[in-house]
């Protein structure tokens, strides 16, 4: 195989839904929804496919139904008008629309500046396109004194941010809400991040795939809503997160026209276009959701479901980052002896003392979450080992299981 993927490990996603099957452990671990997308959506999903001429290729840039639809939703947010026919594309997933940014805009050796813990797929996203990570960790700030950590208390030391820029810096990549950590990037940070932008004259690539779960009373804000860094930002989202859909692969990518036009060319020889009935259908969620409370609805039962799985945590005494926003808790687990002569499979040994955690989790405790050193460079390895991330985008019974079985760490 070429070098660009010769070195690539197993990835967690796989390696760690195959063990949870082997064991049949809870599956917290990959972030999919285990209930039923909206009604809504599945019966506009048939219809679509239905409509005979709307199972045939759509425009590379996406069905006019849905880039229409996005414009709607979307331009109040940036507050300008989103051209549906130059300032949106629809990628096969917010990860293609990612991928095609990188293959739109780095030459070999360009650096993309990428904040710690990243999901793992930046960093092939990056190398694959011939350029240079650069890695930044966010700093957790203390705990409180009931062993809660705010996810706000992650921050970028805009210090080293500043250091890390160099003349071949090309991207920075922001993710808010921010997956695995919560955290949901303030005005203040993201002018800090945007200004340093500005100032070297870098592109920003905003991760905004959980825009939609957002904690009350925290507010996401797009970096490209603020005017100063308009010309300079691509914004991600994803259909998988907001409609809990994340097997259609479906996303899109939003920017100024010029901005957009490179990456909308490499999508069109990445897959050409993506999948078309299932366009119409987001666009038909789309079109009712704004108006039938839809989203608030959705952001109260995230709310709930974090609260069945933090309760456990506090029962044992596992000190966790409050979430913000996205489906993710961050677990620090420092404080669980695994027992002597407990042992692990060769492919999970190899990996780490996080990766091991995991494993005794799922095979012991019968819970699966993913270890969060894979969000981490191989330098800053030990910033992340003490770490795992649940994912709660699952239904009340099985958080209830999973809360019954973490009672056993005690
Ligand atoms: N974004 C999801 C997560 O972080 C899914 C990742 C994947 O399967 N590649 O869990």
């Amino acid at each position: 195989p070429a070098e660009r993927v010769a070195h690539f490990k197993q990835d967690v996603w796989s390696l760690f839904t195959r063990l949870t099957l082997e064991h049949k452990a809870v599956n917290l671990g990959q972030g999919f929804m285990n209930f039923p997308p909206p009604r809504l959506i599945k019966d506009a999903a048939s219809a679509a496919i239905h409509t005979d001429s709307f199972n045939q290729y759509p425009p590379p840039r996406g069905r006019p139904r849905l880039l229409k639809a996005l414009s709607d939703h979307y331009s109040p947010v940036f507050g300008r008008t989103l051209d549906p026919t130059t300032d949106i594309f629809i990628p096969s997933g917010a990860n293609e629309g990612i991928y095609c940014i990188f293959a739109a805009y780095l030459n070999q050796g360009d650096e993309v500046i990428l904040f710690e813990p990243y999901f793992d797929q930046y960093l092939s996203n990056v190398t694959m396109n011939g350029g240079v990570p650069v890695f930044l960790p966010l700093i957790p700030g203390s705990s409180q004194e009931d062993g809660v950590i705010p996810s706000s208390s992650w921050k970028v030391d805009m210090n080293e941010l500043e250091k890390a820029i160099t003349p071949k810096t090309k991207i920075i990549l922001l993710n808010t809400p921010h997956n695995p950590v919560g955290k949901v990037f303030s005005e203040e940070e993201i002018r800090a991040i945007g200004d340093l932008a500005v100032k070297h004259n870098i592109l920003i690539l905003s991760d905004e795939v959980y825009d939609h779960l957002v904690f009350s009373p925290s507010k996401h804000l797009s970096i490209g809503a603020l005017p100063e860094y308009r010309s300079r930002t691509l914004t991600v989202g994803s259909a998988g997160k907001v409609f809990g859909v994340t097997g259609w692969r479906l996303g899109w990518v939003m920017g100024d026209a010029p901005l957009l036009a490179p990456v909308l060319a490499a999508h069109t020889r990445v897959c050409f276009c993506a999948t078309g009935p299932l366009q119409e259908a987001v666009a038909e969620a789309f079109e009712k959701s704004d108006s039938n409370g839809f989203f608030d609805q959705q952001t109260k039962e995230y709310e709930s479901r974090l609260a069945a799985l933090t309760k456990p945590l506090e029962e044992v005494g596992l000190p966790y980052t409050l979430p913000k926003g996205s489906y993710f808790l961050l677990v620090n687990t420092s404080s669980i002896r695994i027992p002597q002569g407990f042992s692990f499979p060769p492919e999970i040994s190899a990996r780490g003392r996080n990766f091991e955690m995991c494993y005794w989790l799922l095979a012991e405790i019968g819970v699966t979450a993913i270890p969060v050193s894979e969000f981490y460079s191989d330098t800053n390895q030990h910033l992340g080992e003490d770490y795992i991330r649940f994912a709660f985008c699952k239904t009340d019974d099985v958080l209830e299981e999973a809360s019954k079985r973490l009672l056993r760490i005690k």
